[in-house]
């Protein structure tokens, strides 16, 4: 069967399957607690700032230290964005968790190729992080009596087709989550490409505009995969980062690292 069908067939049916359960595939989470995995990259660090506004959502941002090049970088971007959006929208940002969980297990990294790593990433790196976020999620919500079942990651346009973090994707793990937990209120999508709620999926040009028109510092996010503190200009983050901004024709705010030819 042509892929693009199959695909379409396959997300039907999830969605169907959500639908026979539930009688949604997906609701706004409007003046609900939800949870944000943030990396401090420039996708995920706007996800605060449009819920709010859009949703007037409360927001638990959750990071993850899983033992990648870029950790403390993207950490630090991690805490400017958090104490930038409390700030900004006081009481409407929880605490937030730094989970440290080695993704993959540092007993497999040796065995992980660095062809694959560099094109595609670790294996159901998104999709675990995603379970832990909904362990934390439901123990937040057992403890505290809170109301989380959305978790919310920043996928964009550009990948709503990828293995990784595309909508069939999360979709899948949406279902499965659910079975898994016979919890069937819970939802993992991106605000970004949610096509319930989205006529157009948002791609990271837009969301560069996005932030220009509301004020939020691009040069505070971190997307470079790199162990440089400086980005290198050359990994898939940055390539994918630099081409949206060349795009919409601004010049991206970062610092980049002069490479000569030959590294390159
Ligand atoms: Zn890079």
């Amino acid at each position: 069967m042509d892929e693009k069908i199959n695909y379409q067939t396959r997300l039907k049916q999830i969605e169907e399957l959500l639908m026979s359960e539930r009688g949604f595939v997906f609701e706004v989470p409007h003046d609900e607690n939800v949870m944000t995995l943030i990396s401090g990259g420039l996708d995920s660090s706007l996800i605060p700032d449009l819920i709010i506004k859009e949703w007037n959502v409360h927001v638990y941002p959750v990071l993850f230290k899983r033992g990648q090049r870029a950790e403390k970088y993207e950490e630090k971007a991690f805490d400017f964005f958090v104490k930038f959006y409390k700030e900004r929208y006081p009481n409407k940002i929880a605490d937030p968790i730094k989970i440290e969980a080695s993704i993959p297990p540092k007993e497999v990294k040796p065995y992980v190729s660095k062809e694959r790593l560099n094109m595609l990433g670790h294996r159901m790196r998104n999709s675990t992080m995603i379970n832990y976020s909904i362990m934390y999620a439901g123990a937040l919500n057992d403890e505290y009596n809170l109301d989380i079942r959305t978790i919310l990651v920043g996928s964009v346009a550009d990948d709503v087709n990828s293995p990784e973090s595309g909508l069939l994707t999360l979709r899948t793990q949406n279902y499965s989550v659910c079975e898994q937990t016979r919890e069937w209120n819970w939802q993992i999508t991106s605000p970004y490409t949610e096509p319930t709620i989205r006529q157009r999926p948002l791609d990271k040009a837009d969301l560069i505009l996005y932030a220009h028109d509301n004020k939020i510092p691009l040069e505070n996010t971190r997307s470079c995969f790199s162990e440089y503190e400086i980005a290198d200009g050359t990994c898939f983050a940055c390539v994918k980062r630099l081409k949206a901004f060349d795009f919409i024709g601004i010049k991206d705010p970062i610092r980049y690292r002069e490479v000569t030819q030959n590294e390159r």
